[in-house]
């Protein structure tokens, strides 16, 4: 298909996600969340689903999902209601997920997501609702898999978020710029660890395609199995070629659910696509209406900290920090406050935004450190730029003096003290070495009297070498141009 084809049509996307919530137990029983346990240990007659159990909704799980829908601008309901989602596989031993149905925990907020040519895109969240997760079937790696499926039952009741978008997304690289930042929300206000390869989050992709400038949308696919930030774009790619490929061809896209596999780049038709009704939905007679009173809710937002895009807005505007580093800067909570507390210490936020971009995290990354184990703390590191921008030494010093940091835990004012590096910015101590090169060079100084004005990078890199690379640059370029005269 020739790219003008493809151009023709425009994707409309719509990501359902779900995130698990960091709590240290599960969302109706007190059995514990952790991953890795021998199979079917973390498990209870609640979240085994046995006749007469029954489930006690976890504090914390409504905490922190409220905390979740709040990062996502959402309004948060005063009362929602859980729902029994009826249906039948060997991983859900009650025989229907618990979730929540027409009156979800919240509704109507908005991801803001930066595009690759640095403006930026509103994407509408439709809902944000709770629910419990469904235990693992195993297909592989038993001696007799090809004839049984294995069933572990410890993930049972994990509490889960399930993030609905409008279809408001036009690009796999506007799929992607979407979850990268739920997922940085999430991990920002501790909701999740969204640890993709623990199953943490999880995403599946509505798609379909309608030529540009149609109002309707087209019949859309729901794909599956997107457990990566990278197979969700190229799924999304995929599926998007072969819908238009299909519409081209004459053919029409059917609604059905696909499974994407990533060892052929390809997505296969799973089952035609399940509707509401299929599920029989119904209120969950076991629980009671979720109410959260005004006095709680405010609670839950006051313990809500500093979210990435406030902080790129203070670091632009307070700090004068380019987009591009207050973006980078806001990629962990950690790495926000270790700019932040090393910006104030230096009086240089922008010096100090590029000694953490650049030989910090060059050093963390080679020693393979957490920013929570560097050695050279915020304040250290702000004490460092300081020296730099007060004229103390030199940039060039201070790469050199930053590894000693790291190696020692030393501050730079210990080190410089200690090492005689403090920058030379004594007038009379440079005009000294000067007049030794001036005398040393003679041809060089004619060179430069004759009109060959460029020779002075030389006699000016004879007294930094006769300096030690400590006399102040700057000071050494007019006071060598003073003295040729
Ligand atoms: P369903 O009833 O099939 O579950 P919903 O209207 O609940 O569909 O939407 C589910 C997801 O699909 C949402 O993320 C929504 O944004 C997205 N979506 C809805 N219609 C389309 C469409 N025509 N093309 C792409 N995505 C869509
Ligand atoms: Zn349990
Ligand atoms: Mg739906």
């Amino acid at each position: 298909m020739s790219p003008g084809t493809l151009d023709k049509y425009e994707p409309v996307i719509g990501l359902e996600v779900h995130v698990q919530l960091a709590t240290r137990t599960k969302i109706f029983c007190a059995c514990p969340t952790g991953f890795g346990a021998p199979p079917n240990t973390n498990v209870c007659p609640v979240c085994l689903g046995l006749p007469g159990a029954l489930p006690v909704l976890n504090r914390r799980v409504v905490e922190m999902a409220v905390q979740g829908a709040l990062a996502l601008n959402c309004q948060v309901r005063g009362e929602s209601i859980f729902a029994r989602k009826n249906y039948f596989y060997p991983d859900l031993p009650k025989g229907y997920q618990i979730s929540q149905y027409d009156r979800p925990l919240a509704e109507h907020g908005h991801v803001d997501i930066l595009l690759d040519d640095g403006g930026s895109k509103r994407i509408g969240v439709t809902r944000v609702h709770l629910e419990d997760d469904a235990g693992k079937s195993m297909h592989e790696g038993f001696r007799d898999s090809d004839r049984y499926t294995y069933v572990d039952l410890n993930r049972t009741g994990t509490p889960l978020i399930e993030i609905v978008s409008e279809p408001d997304i036009r690009s796999s690289s506007e799929a992607y710029a979407y979850l990268t930042e739920l997922k940085l929300l999430m991990q920002f206000c501790g909701v999740s660890t969204c640890d993709m390869e623990k199953g943490h989050l999880r995403c599946d992709a509505n798609v379909s395609v309608r030529l540009r400038g149609a109002e309707k949308f087209g019949t859309k696919a729901e794909v599956k199995n997107l457990n990566s930030f990278r197979f969700l774009k190229q799924a999304l790619d995929y599926e998007i070629v072969r819908q238009v490929e299909l519409i081209e061809s004459g053919g029409r896209v059917v609604q059905e659910t696909r499974l994407y596999n990533p060892a052929v780049g390809e997505t296969f038709s799973m089952r035609s696509k399940e509707h509401a009704h299929d599920y029989r939905y119904f209120p969950e007679p076991d629980l009671l209406p979720l109410r959260i009173a005004p006095g709680w809710r405010a609670e839950i937002e006051a313990a809500m900290p500093e979210l990435p895009p406030a902080k790129r807005a203070r670091f632009i505007s307070g700090f004068g920090l380019r987009p591009y580093d207050a973006d980078v800067l806001t990629q962990t909570r950690e790495m926000s406050e270790y700019f932040e507390r090393a910006a104030n210490a230096s009086g240089d936020p922008r010096g100090a935004a590029n000694w953490v971009m650049g030989d910090l995290a060059a050093a963390l990354k080679a020693d393979g450190k957490e920013l929570a184990d560097s050695p050279v703390s915020a304040e250290q590191l702000g004490e460092l730029v300081a020296l730099i921008a007060k004229g103390g030494i030199s940039g060039k010093l201070a790469k050199e003096i930053f590894p000693k940091m790291w190696s020692t835990g030393e501050s730079a004012a210990v080190i410089v003290e200690r090492e005689g590096l403090r920058q030379i910015s004594d007038t009379g101590a440079i005009e000294k070495i000067i007049a030794e090169v001036i005398a040393a060079n003679p041809k060089q100084v004619d060179q430069y009297r004759g009109g060959k004005t460029a020779v002075i990078g030389f006699l000016v890199g004879q007294v930094m070498k006769a300096s030690r690379g400590q006399a102040n640059p700057q000071l050494v370029n007019d006071l060598m141009k003073k003295a040729l005269g």
